[in-house]
């Protein structure tokens, strides 16, 4: 569970972006996050990761806090997407999936199979897909692979901040279809960012409306 505890947030010499937010994402729930640009949303989402620190109040995950947690260990434990995935390109999509397991020891040739596995889940057939730099993908293929890295460490939490945002409808709903799978499934639990009322009603178990630096509404996708 992901858990904000009367949070606010206000970053130096401007005024309050977030006032007390309480919020809860049980496992195995996606939180859809909607609200207009500059509601706050991307801040809420970094300070889960610790890339952003709340001005007051605390972020719990799995009953940790957050502000004492080992902060490798808590990414880690919770995959990132962003729009523009950030895939290196001096790197092969195998080898963008790769990375993490690499920095955590795991010997090569199950960073390979993990690779693939994870690229095939996707939907990225290896064969055709793994030697390729992110140059010589689509969009929508990146988007894939970087979420297929966001798998790599096997984290119970997916922080996805408006990751379908730049992609056509047709790859959008497949990925979509995709996040769907992983959360029942996979069992994730995920914190999912959109400008898209209609994604998060496809998505959502929950939806929270932020506005105005405080949650307007939260609840199941019936009630928006
Ligand atoms: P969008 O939908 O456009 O992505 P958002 O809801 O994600 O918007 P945030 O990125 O969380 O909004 O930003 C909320 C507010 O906080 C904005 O007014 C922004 O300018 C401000 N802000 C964000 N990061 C910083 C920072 N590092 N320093 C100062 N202000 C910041
Ligand atoms: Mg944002």
């Amino acid at each position: 569970m992901i858990e904000f505890r009367d949070v606010s947030k206000q970053f130096p010499g401007s005024p309050p972006v977030l006032r007390s937010v309480n919020l809860q994402v049980p496992d195995g729930d996606l939180l859809a996050l909607i609200g207009p640009s500059g509601s706050g949303k991307s801040t809420l989402l970094r300070m889960v990761n610790r890339l952003v620190l709340p001005s007051s109040g605390s972020i719990w995950v799995d009953g940790r806090d957050v502000a004492q947690a080992d902060v490798i260990a808590l990414r880690r434990s919770m995959g990132y997407v962003i729009q523009n995935v950030g895939l290196f390109p001096h790197l092969t999509a195998a080898e963008n999936v790769a990375l993490v397991p690499n920095i955590s020891g795991v010997p090569a040739e199950q960073r390979r199979a993990r690779a693939h596995e994870l690229l095939h889940l996707m939907g990225l057939e290896p064969a055709t897909f793994e030697g390729r730099y992110p140059a010589q993908l689509s969009g929508g293929q990146q988007q894939r692979v970087g979420i297929a890295r966001a798998l790599a460490a096997d984290p119970a939490y997916l922080l996805m901040d408006e990751p379908f945002s730049a992609l056509d409808p047709v790859t959008r709903e497949e990925l979509q279809r995709q996040v769907h799978d992983l959360k029942r499934e996979l069992g994730k639990t995920i914190l999912f960012v959109t400008h898209d009322v209609e994604e998060a009603v496809r998505l959502g178990d929950q939806i929270c409306l932020l506005g105005q630096g405080e949650v307007q509404q939260v609840g199941p996708p019936a009630r928006f």
